[in-house]
Formats: C-alpha cells, structure tokens, sequence
C-alpha cells in the first residue's frame, strides 16, 4: 500500500496576473506547476496525480511517471476526478496538494505522512499570530479573538477509501478537502505548517516564491586545473580541436589539456576527484584515449547524481598556438559533447607575457569552471 498524491492544477487562476494560467507561468526557471510536481515526487509519493484543465491535457513537459487526469467545472469535481484514478486495493492514504504551493517544505509533507500513521486525515495548518479586525468602510469596526484560529494549508492527507465517500455525499462548494471530510465525520488533525509553504496567489507572490526557491536551490561549482608538456608533432588537441602548430602536446591520452580541466571541474563539483581517479594513468587501456571519452563520463555522472550542468569556463594559456581563430569551433564542439547549448559554453585563451613554464613555451596550461544544478 503507497501513499498517493493528487495535484489539482485545473484552476484558471486569474488573480495572479498574466495571460497564461498562474500554474503555467514562469517562476524561477521553471513553470509553477514542475516545481510543485518537483516536490512530491521527491518526497516518494506514489502513483502522482496532476489534474489538468481538459484544454492542458497535453501540455508538454511534465514528468512521464505522473497520471494526467482532466479536471471538472469546480474543484470538487477536479478532486474527485483525481480520486478516481486511484485504485483502493494499492493506495492507502492519498495527500491532496494545491499546484500554487510550489514551495512546500519536504518536512511539511512528511509531518503530514506521519500523522496518517495513526489519524484518520491531518493537514497543515499556522496559527494566526496578527491581531485580526473587522472592518467597515476601511475603518477598524472591531477586533476579532485569533484563539484557535489557523491558517490552512495543503498537502492535506487522508485515507483514500473513506475520502472518496466523503466526496460522493458533499454537496459541493468545498474550499478544500478538509471541509469535506469534517462534512462526512472525519477528524482531521492539525500538523505544523510553514511560512515557505506559500500560495500563489497575486501577482507579486512570485518574487516571494522565487526568493523561497531560490534559498533552497542546491548549487553546486567546481574547477579543474591542468598542464602538458610539448613534444615534437605537428598539433595539438585543444579543447576537441586539432590546431595546427610545429609541436604537439604530450599525455597518456591525447592530451586535450582544456577538455581535461573542464572534465575535472565537472568532477571537482561533484566532488568525485579527477580524471585519474576514473581513468588512471597506469591502465593501458586508456593510452591514446580520446578525451570526450572522459568530458562525456564526467557530465553523465552528473546527471546520475541528479544534477544538470548549466555553464563552463574554460581558459587556455599558452603563447602559441594561437586560440582565439579556433574558438568558435571548440565552442560548438565542446557544447555538443557535453550536450549544452553553445551560448553555456566559454572557451578563451590568455598568454602569461612570456613568464614561466607557458611563457617559455615549454607547455600549455589550462582552467576551467563548471556549474551545476540540482534538477
Ligand atoms: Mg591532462
């Protein structure tokens, strides 16, 4: 038995301003609507529900794992809708979730969860700490008692069977399930809520939401470092470019130094070592390896952790050969290794005014930044 979730995002939102639905809109990189999704999938609920406006049904990009059902004229009937998709045999507690809460805390839910081990139903709720008045004509006409007053907020949990019920008997006009679950006689126990768990509901609750999510993001960056030495050759593999020079750089594998430092900073962000530590040196089956071979095993780890590499910076220094005619190609051919656009991908060169090793001419040295993001 699974504790299943319903999202309802059937809604047309109009309050929050703009001319898509407020759960399609834009916040913080993403829409509304796969933030909210996000967070329930990651906290293991499962089979996941999203109720859509029958116009939405094929909206593109939600995850393939999540039901699509399309919702009714009123929310009850949206809700109800998504129970029907759920099978009682499999799902024993369902946890009904508003697509405006993108922000919901990963311990709300759990909270909620908890309490559906021994309650019949829970939600979260916050105690009202402001004074309330009552008002006429913008004038305080009266002060309100805030004792025992909450304010509700979703994923609100309960046993599937018993929910359905409840719905086929309401009368409608609901403002949430747990009205319609206290109209069928359940008792619903209160969980803590929490400030982030905010609903979209005004234009300018977005820059709020976007402030939440963007506190909670998980970024992550590293650098890698590295230097060959010439030898005698007629190019060098830069950055998965053969530039033509009167040297070559010497490795085990091609000595593409630039995608070498790029790979490392991929590692060092996940902080997974360097290319020795997959590929060593002393194993021969690595000699004269071509290095995407590497870049490519450093970004598909990232993805196996999770993360989504959003830019990297390269710098090549060196005297000669000269990068800058050779750039853009190594843009475009670094961008398709690692499967970025172009425009995420920074490849420059510097000199070091004739000091050192690389102002001597005896190598080239290389550094690089990369980005990533939790997905
Ligand atoms: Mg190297």
């Amino acid at each position: 038995m699974t504790d299943a979730a319903i999202i309802v995002a059937a809604g047309r939102g109009l309050r929050a301003g703009g001319e898509r639905p407020k759960q399609w809109q834009e916040l913080a990189g993403k829409r509304v609507a796969d933030w909210t999704i996000r967070a329930i999938l990651r906290a293991g609920l499962s089979p996941v529900v999203v109720v859509l406006h029958p116009d939405d049904m094929e909206i593109a990009g939600l995850p393939d794992q999540v039901i699509r059902v399309a919702g009714g004229a009123t929310r009850d009937a949206s809700v109800r809708a998504g129970l029907d998709a759920l099978d009682e045999a499999q799902v024993q507690n369902v946890l009904i979730h508003d697509v405006a809460r993108p922000c919901v805390p990963s311990g709300v839910i759990e909270a909620v969860r908890e309490a559906l081990k021994t309650a019949e139903a829970a939600a979260p709720g916050l105690p009202v700490t402001d004074a309330l008045w009552r008002a006429e004509d913008g004038r305080v006409a009266g002060v309100q008692s805030r004792e025992g007053l909450y304010r509700a907020q979703t994923p609100q949990g309960f046993r599937l069977g018993p929910l359905k019920a409840a719905h086929a008997a309401h009368p409608g006009g609901a403002a949430d399930d747990v009205e319609v679950a206290r109209a069928a006689g359940i008792p619903v126990t209160i969980v803590p809520g929490h400030e982030d768990n905010l609903k979209i509901t005004l234009p300018e609750d977005f820059a709020r939401a976007a402030a939440i999510l963007g506190r909670a993001m998980d970024i992550r960056m590293g650098n890698g470092f590295d230097v060959h030495a010439f030898e005698d050759g007629d190019g060098c593999w830069l950055c998965g470019i053969k530039v033509p020079h009167d040297r070559a750089l010497k490795g085990h594998s091609d000595a593409d130094v630039g995608m070498h430092a790029v790979t490392d900073a991929i590692y060092g962000a996940l902080a997974e070592g360097d290319i020795g530590r997959h590929f060593p040196p002393s194993d021969p089956q690595w000699k004269g390896c071509e290095s995407h071979v590497f870049l490519r095993h450093a970004v598909e780890l990232a993805t196996q952790k999770g993360y989504t590499l959003s830019n990297i910076d390269c710098t090549l220094i060196c005297e000669r050969p000269k990068v800058g005619p050779h750039a853009a190609a190594m843009q475009a051919r670094m961008a398709e290794i690692m499967g970025l656009a172009p425009e995420r991908v920074s490849i420059k060169a510097t000199t070091s005014e004739k000091l050192g090793f690389t102002g001597r001419e005896e190598g080239i040295a290389a550094m690089a930044s990369a980005v990533l993001i939790a997905k």
